[in-house]
C-alpha cells in the first residue's frame, strides 16, 4: 500500500535521478517544494520547461546557444583563425572568465574514455573538421582536461589535425593533473593560455 502519494513520490524519484541527489537529499527537495510559495514552484518548472525549448547547439561551435550561430561565433572582434578545442560548455565559461582567449571554440561535448564507452564517433570530431577545412583556422588550441580521458582525445586529433597543415598547440603543463580545467582559478588558466606549446 502506498504511503504517500503518487505525484509526491514521481517527484522524488525525479530527482534521485539527479547527479549528486541521495534519496535523502530528494525527499527534503520534494517536502521543500510541497511547501514552497506557488510562484516560486511556478519559476522553478518554467525554468526547467525553457532549458529545452530555448537552448539549441551553436551549429559552428557545438555549444550550448540560445541563438544559432552563438555570440562568440557571431562576434566580429573575435580571432577567427584560432579555435580552442574543449571538453565542455562549462570549460568554455572558465576561459572565459580570464579574459586572455580572443579566439574561437569548439565544443566536444564529452571525451575519450573507453572506460566508460565514449568513442570518438561520439564527440562533436565531425564537426570541427569541417570547420578546418574552410581554410580561415590557422591555429588549433587543445584544451582538454589534464586526465587520461582529456589526454587521449588530445593525441587522437592531433593524429586527425596534424596531416592537414594546420598549426596545433595545448595548453600548458601547470594545471592540476586529473583535474578539471572547469574548476582551474584563472591565474592558473591564464598561466597555460599564455604558455601554450607546439604539438
Ligand atoms: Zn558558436
Amino acid at each position: 500500500m502506498d504511503t504517500m502519494p503518487r505525484s509526491v513520490t514521481r517527484l522524488i524519484d525525479e530527482f534521485h535521478r539527479l547527479p549528486g541527489i541521495g534519496p535523502k537529499t530528494a525527499q527534503r527537495l520534494a517536502f521543500y517544494l510541497l511547501r514552497a510559495p506557488k510562484l516560486q514552484v511556478e519559476q522553478l518548472s518554467e525554468a526547467i520547461r525553457d532549458l529545452r525549448e530555448k537552448i539549441t547547439i551553436c551549429a559552428i561551435c557545438q555549444n550550448i546557444a540560445e541563438e544559432n550561430p552563438c555570440g562568440i561565433c557571431r562576434d566580429e572582434t573575435r580571432d577567427y583563425s584560432i579555435v580552442c578545442v574543449i571538453e565542455e560548455p562549462l570549460d568554455l565559461v572558465a576561459l572565459e572568465r580570464t579574459r586572455e582567449y580572443k579566439g574561437l571554440y569548439h565544443v566536444l561535448h564529452g571525451a575519450i574514455s573507453p572506460v566508460e564507452g565514449v568513442g570518438p564517433e561520439d564527440l562533436r570530431i565531425k564537426e570541427l573538421l569541417a570547420r578546418l577545412r574552410d581554410g580561415r583556422v590557422q591555429e588549433v588550441l587543445l584544451a582538454t582536461n589534464p586526465n587520461l580521458e582529456g589526454e587521449a582525445t588530445a593525441m587522437y586529433l592531433e593524429r586527425l589535425i596534424k596531416p592537414l597543415g594546420i598549426r596545433m598547440t595545448r595548453l600548458a603543463r601547470g594545471l592540476p593533473v586529473g583535474g578539471d580545467l572547469e574548476y582551474a582559478d584563472e591565474v592558473t588558466l591564464t598561466r597555460a593560455l599564455e604558455g601554450r606549446r607546439e604539438v
